[in-house]
């Protein structure tokens, strides 16, 4: 598989074209951003940790049937996948209360949500990732009523597969963010789960091993990444 030009660059992700126009190559950087871009930083080891972190759990939802766009890991910082349609939309569920729950809502941090909640936001860095609602998708033609149901459905399913997968690891999957994009007709998990989408607690302490270490300045970001990655099983190079 050849390496052809970037396709688009993210804030800590790079995208290329291969020489297989059905085929992208994802490069985990080690940069990290927090706010829209205001607050970054280059953690060394982080692209390598997310890169097999991200392909453990693309591969325990294949397992468990969600299809993903995930081929194979192919160096410490790159993977292959599928080139999907990506939608601009971010889908989050929240099984506790914290982050831009609680700034927008007041609620208070650390609630238990049962059911747990679904939101929609816009991927547009220029307007904050603002929320948005099926009406807006519909509307604005970002996806249809069925895309907008399968992402919905697929969204709880992975759920249930990772609140297990994190719980029998001692750990809380608090909320986190998913991506979805078309392919062949189905809509397929694209983008990346890691640390950095999600948040994850310590169930005794709740201690937080997530992204907000950074974004909070708490320190230990990549030691607390793969802290988790070996609770997982997560196998990374020395
Ligand atoms: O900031 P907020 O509380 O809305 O984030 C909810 C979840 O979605 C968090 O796990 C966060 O890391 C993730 N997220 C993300 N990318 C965004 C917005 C949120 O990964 N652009």
């Amino acid at each position: 598989m050849k390496k052809k030009q970037e396709l688009y660059a993210g804030k800590a992700k790079s995208v290329y074209y291969t020489d297989d126009p059905n085929k992208l190559i994802l490069f985990f950087r080690n940069d990290t951003s927090a706010f829209d871009g205001e607050k970054v930083d280059q953690l060394d080891r982080k692209g390598m940790v997310n890169n097999y972190f991200n392909n453990f759990i693309m591969q325990k939802l294949e397992e468990n049937g969600i299809e993903t766009h995930q081929i194979e890991l192919i160096s410490d910082q790159e993977s292959v996948v599928k080139k999907l349609d990506m939608m601009p939309i971010e889908c989050v569920i929240r099984n506790i209360a914290t982050g831009s729950l609680c700034r927008r809502l007041g609620v208070e941090d650390g609630l238990d949500l049962n059911p747990p909640t679904f939101e929609f936001f816009l991927k547009n860095d220029e307007l904050h990732d603002p929320m948005i609602n099926d009406y807006h998708i519909r509307s604005f033609g970002w996806a249809n009523d069925a895309e907008i149901e399968a992402m919905k459905i697929l969204t709880f399913k992975v759920n249930d597969i990772l609140s297990k997968l994190f719980s029998d690891a001692g750990l809380l999957l608090v909320d986190y963010k998913l991506e979805f994009g078309r392919f062949n007709g189905n809509i397929v998990l694209g983008d990346e789960f890691t640390p950095d989408g999600c948040r994850l607690w310590d169930m005794e302490t709740r201690q937080k091993m997530d992204k907000d270490r950074f974004r909070q300045g708490l320190g230990g970001v990549v030691e607390a990444y793969e802290e988790v990655a070996l609770r997982l099983g997560v196998k990374l190079p020395e």
